[in-house]
């Protein structure tokens, strides 16, 4: 798959699950408004896996986040508004337990029977999760008799629920996660040509990594978003007032030559919109240059290089996206962020292959209404990038045997 060897791994259809209490950590990170569940995605991902360990006769115990509640109990990042969700999906009842650990949860957990399905509360609210801490792995482990990791999203981070808890049980990967791991393999793997990656987004130090080795897979780099700024300051160029991170310049230069060296063909972008403020009804102009004038804030990519963007995804045959072009989330800076989803779209109904990654910009495709027309939406934005940096994922490396 990648330069370092592939880890072996068990997956759910290979395991015998009839009976048993499965202990699946699934990613229900999801967006709320108070006690309101803004957007579903997440526990729909989790469907097959669940119907599976359903229809087999598992008796299945979920664990999962909401949220940051550093280690306390908060009412607002309680898990209880995301069992009755899950019930309404699963067509049948899913038992809630108040704490992850302890009587309650175990009791709750002995109590179901095959085909029966429990969600404990916030993983969270224990300090000790996102610690590792061993003892509270093994108590967690005490839910189930075997362990499922479905959180695809979690899985770059080594906490009790994804690392630690694989002491105690016999585990193996579920259907999300394979099919995370199939698509991010194909684009590491052995994409098919030409492969571009578009990446946005603000912070050039968040990605930097993820630049440098994309360099080694893709023909060509589109940079786009507040990050573009830094690399078209790197060359000399004008900025403005834009977003610039000023410790980055010599690493985007880095990237700019490596880039030159491999042959990879590196676009940024050569006209903006820009805003003398940034206001929600602000009035945009184009540039007309790549230079940004000293008084003006770059908000977006502008008409010139929408129009060359689209035209190399149009060429593309693997095309990875992470990140937006713009303020995408005030309407009228978010002409370059929809105009790469409607262009990804396009591109797959042609048959490229089309992933993408990332909060940010799944939430361009929700509300341009695409998300169904990529090849794939990845759930992790933070795993899918260092799966593909090549890092090995704690998760995983956690449950390989
Ligand atoms: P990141 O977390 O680094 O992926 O950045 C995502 C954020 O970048 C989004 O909230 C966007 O609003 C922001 N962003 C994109 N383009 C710009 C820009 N030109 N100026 C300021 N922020 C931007």
């Amino acid at each position: 798959m990648t330069d370092k060897p592939a880890l072996k791994l068990k997956r759910l259809q290979d395991m015998a699950v009839k009976g048993r209490r499965a202990l699946v950590r699934v990613d229900y990170n999801v967006p709320m408004k108070g006690s309101r569940i803004e957007d579903n995605s997440r526990i729909r991902e989790t469907l097959k896996t669940l119907e599976h360990l359903i229809a087999e006769g598992a008796k299945v115990v979920l664990v999962a986040h909401l949220g940051r509640p550093k280690g306390k109990v908060e009412a607002k990042y309680s898990l209880r508004p995301v069992a009755a969700e899950l019930a309404k999906l699963l067509k049948r009842p899913v038992a809630f337990a108040d704490d992850c650990v302890g009587p309650s949860a175990e009791k709750a957990a002995a109590a179901l029977k095959p085909g029966e399905v429990l969600l404990l509360e916030n993983l969270r609210f224990h300090a000790e999760e996102e610690a590792n801490d061993p003892a509270f792995a093994k108590a967690l482990a005490r839910n189930g008799e075997l362990f499922i990791q479905d959180a695809f999203g979690a899985l770059h981070r080594a906490h009790a629920s994804t690392a630690g808890v694989t002491r105690h049980l016999p585990g193996a990967i579920g259907f999300l996660v394979q099919r995370e791991l199939e698509f991010l393999d194909r684009v590491i793997g052995n994409p098919q040509r030409p492969f571009l990656a578009v990446i946005g987004g603000a912070k050039v130090s968040d990605k930097l990594a993820v630049l440098d080795k994309l360099l080694e897979r893709v023909d060509s780099l589109l940079i786009g978003g507040a990050m573009a700024y830094t690399f078209l300051a790197a060359q000399g160029i004008n900025i403005g007032k834009s977003l610039l991170e000023k410790d980055q310049i010599d690493a985007a230069k880095a990237v700019i030559e490596k880039a030159y060296n491999k042959k990879v063909e590196c676009l940024l972008p050569a006209d903006h919109l820009v805003v003398r403020e940034i206001r929600e009804d602000g009035a945009a102009v184009a540039t007309q240059a790549m230079a940004i004038p000293p008084d003006m804030i770059g908000v977006d990519i502008g008409p010139h290089t929408i129009e060359f963007f689209v035209e190399r995804i149009a060429k593309a045959q693997t095309i990875f996206w992470n990140g937006p072009m713009g303020i995408f989330e005030m309407p009228s800076f978010s002409h370059g962020s929809r105009a790469v989803a409607k262009a990804m779209a396009e591109a797959t109904s042609r048959g490229a292959t089309t992933i993408v990654g990332g909060g940010d910009s799944l939430s361009v495709l929700a509300k341009a209404g695409l998300a169904g027309k990529m090849s794939h939406c990845s759930t992790g934005g933070g795993a899918s990038l260092e799966l593909l940096e090549g890092k090995t994922l704690p998760g995983l490396a956690a449950l390989a045997s």
